[in-house]
């Protein structure tokens, strides 16, 4: 059985940037229904509803293919979603960028961070339809901007989520209709780089 983890902050705490209603329905209606769908998909499963969300994406080939389909929607939802909470704090309470080891990575890569966030906008503002843009580590080590349509999952492809935002229209309709370009600049303001770091960190561990 997998559950619908608590947000770590209140809904309103990324206001001015992100509004209490949107993180609301967000989390506690689409969030939650990725959650009910997997649990439905996988009932009388055990070994797979047993496994740590990301190791059911990792390993999708073992999910039976009549289902298949339903968990990497599902599935993915999940793992994407409490990602994304993760990676997000209240807009006073982290430091404005990565330090340490991503940061010198981000530099390397990208030629600064000014420069990384640019391009990493531009790919967020490339996403047609509803899916997500991420910054990446690749099984080789390096550092990659990717587009995910719907909720595929990066791990089904071997990849460490570092970064990633949300693009679907219920991330950011309320308060900003049409207006995505907004809305993934406002996102900046409430990155919990702490996390964003660790994010890496424990890839290069791994
Ligand atoms: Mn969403």
């Amino acid at each position: 059985m997998y559950k619908l983890p608590k947000l770590p902050y209140s809904y309103s705490a990324l206001e001015p940037y992100i509004d209490e209603e949107t993180m609301r329905i967000h989390h506690d209606k689409h969030h939650q229904a990725y959650v009910d769908n997997l649990n439905k998909l996988l009932e009388g499963n055990s070994k797979l509803a047993n496994k740590p969300i990301d190791k059911l994406l990792s390993e999708i080939d073992e999910v039976p293919e009549s289902i298949r389909q339903g968990v990497i929607n599902n599935g993915g939802g999940h793992a994407n979603h409490s990602f994304f909470w993760e990676i997000m704090t209240p807009p006073a309470a982290g430091s404005s960028s990565p330090v340490g080891p991503l940061k010198e990575e981000l530099i390397k890569t990208f030629g600064s961070l000014e420069s990384f966030k640019q391009e990493f906008s531009a790919k967020a503002m490339s996403v047609f339809g509803s899916g997500w843009a991420y910054l990446l580590k690749t099984p080789d080590g390096k550092l990659i901007l990717k587009r995910h349509s719907f909720q595929n999952s990066p791990l089904m492809h071997g990849n460490t989520p570092i970064l990633g935002i949300d693009l679907w229209e219920h991330a950011y309709y309320l308060k900003y209709q049409n207006r995505k370009a907004e809305y993934v600049e406002a996102w900046w303001n409430v990155i919990n780089w702490e996390k964003v770091d660790e994010n890496y960190t424990s890839a290069t561990i791994r």
